[in-house]
């Protein structure tokens, strides 16, 4: 028998070799995830969320570092981007094996909807407050009235849980109090269930609706932040737990970075800092007089085209320059210096505007003095 050599696909190999890299995935994966919205009916996923009344709590955010939450709330431009894949696979666990799970556990006694909304409002001695939000799964009856609201989370491990985290608690006591206000029925226990996302095992904690819980983990914590948010002030840097700042998207404004800043409020990039090029984008999208700072500009070509961009300013003199007219390689350790101080004999470095300063911008102001 005559060998087949086989077929040789040379410049197949070589664009499959030249076009599979990060960038080329990255791109790929925003554009799907962004049909995807489309596909199901969320569009509203494709841009920034708008800025919620004062009032307003998702359930999610109930009980963790008012600080985070109110830079989260108000669009802070992200220092990192989001951990994408945990997302991912804590959405495929919650549908490919806990939905099914639980399925197969109530049989033909109930059913399970993979989400409810809760929308409630409750009188506090700090004014209303707002819940809104949607759960995760939900054993429901026949006539869809809920029985057992879950809290899905992941985790790396699971093996040292012990305990359901407090703001997981809070989260599905918001969740019960919102399906019994609504179904007028009494939903007095919930489960918070744990997957591991290495060896896919489980562990289940029962959660019952508790008086001294519900008032502290949600009406207090929502009252003190809708407080912080009416008075327009930042919260003190204290994180209810310890885990929170090496998880935080905002460690360099808050001030628990090496980076400089401290107490930064939530308007503005931070002068030299560079950001992810999709929250560069969701910022700039969210806040109609946002531009670019100039090591911005330089991270991210393509947006500098889309966006303005502050200008450079002298650090002593009010010459200002254009990000374009200024040869400078983005090494933040060493800002360019000013041309015009230059010519005339002394040094000054251009800097970039201030956070404080750059929010009072309108679209068709010039630069600011930084100073
Ligand atoms: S870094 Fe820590 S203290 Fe600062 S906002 Fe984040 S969680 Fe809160």
């Amino acid at each position: 028998m005559p060998s087949t050599a086989p077929p040789e696909h040379p410049t197949l190999i070589q664009t499959l070799l030249e076009t599979i890299d990060p960038s080329g995935f990255d791109a790929w994966y925003e554009e799907r995830q962004f049909a995807e919205n489309i596909k199901s009916g969320k569009p509203y996923l494709n841009t920034p969320p708008p800025v919620k009344p004062a009032n307003q709590h998702s359930p999610s955010q109930l009980n963790q570092c008012h600080r985070k939450i109110f830079y989260r709330q108000l669009n802070a431009p992200e220092e990192v981007d989001d951990p994408d894949g945990i997302f991912w696979t804590g959405t495929r666990f919650e549908e490919e094996i806990l939905m099914p799970y639980l399925s197969s556990v109530v049989g033909d006694k109930a059913y399970v909807r993979n989400s409810m909304w809760v929308d409630y409002t409750v009188e506090t001695n700090g004014g209303d407050i707002r819940i809104r939000g949607s759960t995760d799964p939900v054993v429901v009856d026949a006539q869809s009235t809920p029985i057992l609201p879950t809290e899905v989370k992941t985790k790396d491990s699971i093996a040292n849980t012990t305990a359901p985290n407090p703001h997981h608690v809070a989260q599905l006591l918001a969740y019960m109090e919102g399906l019994s206000r609504e179904w007028e029925t009494e939903v007095r226990t919930g489960l918070i269930i744990y997957g591991d996302r290495t060896t896919l095992s489980i562990k289940a904690f029962e959660v019952r609706f508790d008086r001294k819980q519900w008032s502290e983990l949600v009406l207090e914590w929502a009252t003190t932040h809708t407080e912080f948010r009416l008075d327009e002030q930042l919260p003190p840097a204290e994180p209810v737990f310890d885990w929170e700042c090496n998880f935080c998207s905002f460690r360099k404004r808050c001030g628990q970075a090496e980076a400089g800043f401290q107490d930064e409020g939530a308007n503005g990039f931070l002068p030299g800092v560079t950001y992810p090029r999709k929250k560069v984008e969701t910022y700039v999208q969210s806040h109609s007089n946002a531009r670019l700072t100039p090591t911005l500009a330089i991270q991210h070509p393509d947006l500098a085209n889309q966006y303005c961009v502050y200008d450079w300013c002298c650090e002593v003199e009010s010459h200002r320059f254009d990000v374009a007219a200024v040869d400078w390689d983005g090494d933040t350790n060493a800002y360019p210096v000013c041309p015009m101080c230059a010519s005339e004999g002394t040094l000054s470095e251009l800097v970039e505007p201030h956070p404080e300063r750059q929010h009072q911008l309108t679209p068709d102001s010039p630069g600011v003095d930084p100073t």
